[in-house]
């Protein structure tokens, strides 16, 4: 038995195997090939499973995103068997006499060239497909399983650490608990284990080790202890452990159905916070007041290309309408730092969670940003959508912002489209410039929503990517909470609303420090909404203080 300790960033307990993160970028090695035509077979093998593939997903996006993506899958499932690109991978074989990944990999690399140096921005655009092609079919041949899990059983994933993008993509239906050697609590792997709901680790370092593939792991998401071979004490111990979190879920369930209101009548609504409509269903599971935030750019992570305004304005109108009338807050695009988006080709930055991301790109881009403002008023007509900008830090980004909506409505006038006029329109709270300027801004709006994983970021100069910041990254600093008690102020005094939509929002320490602030509205992952409620209905406003403002 071997006890790896390391930080819980997402609650629960959970037992399986342990299985190495895949990468898809597996590098390729040259070898040569004694038989070529088998080769040729291990190919054809590979394109026959990468079209059933592609026509699986595009029948799966048909049925849970719309059209645009349908087509985009049909159309790679097009190039897998397209003349020429076939005919440079035998080439390529009969060339070089090497092995399948190889020509593979060389002759889609060239083709993916020849098309970006063509004159027509069409078939410039259409590299990018065939890469992503060519990655399929080498992940074909090289059994590097889809999504990263190569199991047909559940299991505890491990890696090293996992990107946004990589953690969207995973078959989630496999995970039973994450454990990684680096991360923190606000990274968004393990956002996204809080909105899956299921246990996370992360910071286990180098004691986390490729030899343990397969192996059985006992995984507590709270003490952040992974019992790697467990003993019987110790696997019963946990499993103790999970029968009681069993019951407390089954306790919680008769918070279903009751007001978020403290026992002096003060309402604290509570929301949650998704990253695709899929997620609806645990917030209506878990009986969310509404959607605090909802972060957009999920979609554009899990695309190849820029989603467009039809496949968006799907997405956000199954979240509107699923959830009957209850608030919606969307943020816009909040990509650079660490979510990156290859096909935005952006700049290389040496310090990118203060660089050009979030409203910045969206300021730069203004096509990008209509694209999605026409699909969010499309979306407001079957719903009661809320649109929110990220990392605002002056006066002037919200008017610009609130120019390109109305230019949009006009737009929509013009075209005979129906919106909400009355669409509420917001701003998150995350950087220390907007809390200083809260004033100004809640004059411009109708809510806040405060993010507190970039307010602690940028107040306490500590960057929330890192895992060994330890004592220093520390979200009840004084002045991050006298930070969120500014914000406060300021919306109640223009008459507006504020919420937290960070991961400050589920912490149950500081629910009183939030009353007596008077914070309107919690945002958290589903699975936290009925503990959340439990802690609110048992509270008492008016006996709250803000003695955690004190040094
Ligand atoms: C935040 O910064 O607190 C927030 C909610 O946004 P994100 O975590 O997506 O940056
Ligand atoms: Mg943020």
């Amino acid at each position: 038995m071997i006890v790896l300790q390391g930080k819980g960033v997402s609650k629960g307990v959970a037992e399986g195997p342990v299985c190495f993160f895949r990468r898809a970028d597996a590098a390729v090695k040259k070898e040569t090939a004694s038989d070529i035509e088998s080769e040729k077979a291990r190919v054809a093998a590979a394109q026959e499973k990468s079209v059933a593939q592609l026509e699986a997903l595009a029948d799966k996006a048909r049925a849970e995103t719309g059209e645009e993506t349908a087509v985009l899958f049909e159309t790679h499932a097009m190039f897998v068997e397209d003349e020429d690109y076939v005919e440079a991978i035998m080439t390529a074989l009969e060339e070089e006499r090497c092995n399948a990944e190889y020509a593979v990999e060389q002759a889609g690399e060239q083709f993916a060239a020849m098309l970006a140096a063509m004159d027509d921005p069409y078939m410039q655009g259409r590299a990018a497909d065939i890469r992503d092609v060519t990655r399929r079919i080498l992940n074909n041949l090289m059994g590097v399983a889809e999504g990263g899990v190569d199991s047909d059983v559940p299991v505890i994933l491990a890696a090293d650490d996992l990107a946004p993008s990589e953690t969207l993509q995973l078959d989630k239906s496999k995970i039973l608990g994450f454990i990684t050697k680096g991360g923190s609590g606000s990274s968004h792997t393990a956002i996204l284990a809080r909105t899956m709901g299921i246990p996370a680790i992360c910071g286990l370092g180098e004691s986390l080790k490729e030899e343990y593939q397969g192996r059985p792991v006992c995984i507590d998401g709270e003490t952040g202890q992974a019992v790697l071979d467990p003993d019987e004490p110790a696997l019963a111990a946990f499993r103790e452990k999970q029968k009681k979190q069993a019951e407390m879920r089954e306790l919680l369930q008769t918070m279903k159905g009751q007001e978020d209101v403290t026992l002096d009548g003060r309402e604290m609504l509570v929301y949650c916070n998704i990253g695709s409509p899929d997620d609806v269903a645990a917030v209506l599971a878990n009986d969310g007041r509404g959607i605090g935030l909802f972060r957009s750019e999920f979609l554009y992570l899990a695309a190849s290309d820029y989603p467009g305004e039809e496949e968006q304005f799907q997405a956000y109108k199954k979240a509107a309408a699923a959830m009957e009338g209850r608030r919606v807050v969307i943020r816009t695009l909040d990509i650079g730092a660490d979510k990156q988006v290859e096909y935005f080709g952006l700049q290389k930055e040496e310090n990118p969670a203060m660089g050009v991301r979030a409203i910045r790109i969206c300021l730069n881009r203004p096509e990008v940003f209509r694209t999605q403002l026409r699909a969010l008023y499309r979306a407001s007509a079957y719903g009661k959508v809320a649109i929110m900008f990220p990392m605002i830090t002056s006066v002037w980004e919200v008017r610009e912002c609130k120019e390109a909506c109305r230019r949009v409505m006009a737009e929509l006038d013009a075209e005979g489209v129906s919106y909400n006029r009355e669409t509420e329109i917001g701003i998150m709270i995350e950087t220390p410039a907007s809390v200083f300027v809260a004033d100004a801004l809640a004059r411009e709006v109708d809510f806040f929503s405060v993010g507190t994983n970039d307010l602690t970021q940028y107040t306490l100069a500590c960057d929330r990517q890192a895992t060994d910041l330890g004592r220093f990254f520390d979200p009840h600093h004084p002045a991050v909470l006298r930070a969120l008690k500014m914000a406060a102020d300021a919306a109640h005094r223009a008459g507006i609303w504020i919420g937290i939509c960070g991961e400050l929002a589920a912490d149950l320490s500081l629910l009183e420090t939030f009353l007596a602030m008077g914070i309107d509205e919690l945002s958290v992952s589903p699975s936290a909404v009925l503990p959340l409620r439990a802690a609110i209905r048992g509270s008492t406003a008016g006996s709250c203080t803000l003695e955690k403002l004190e040094c």
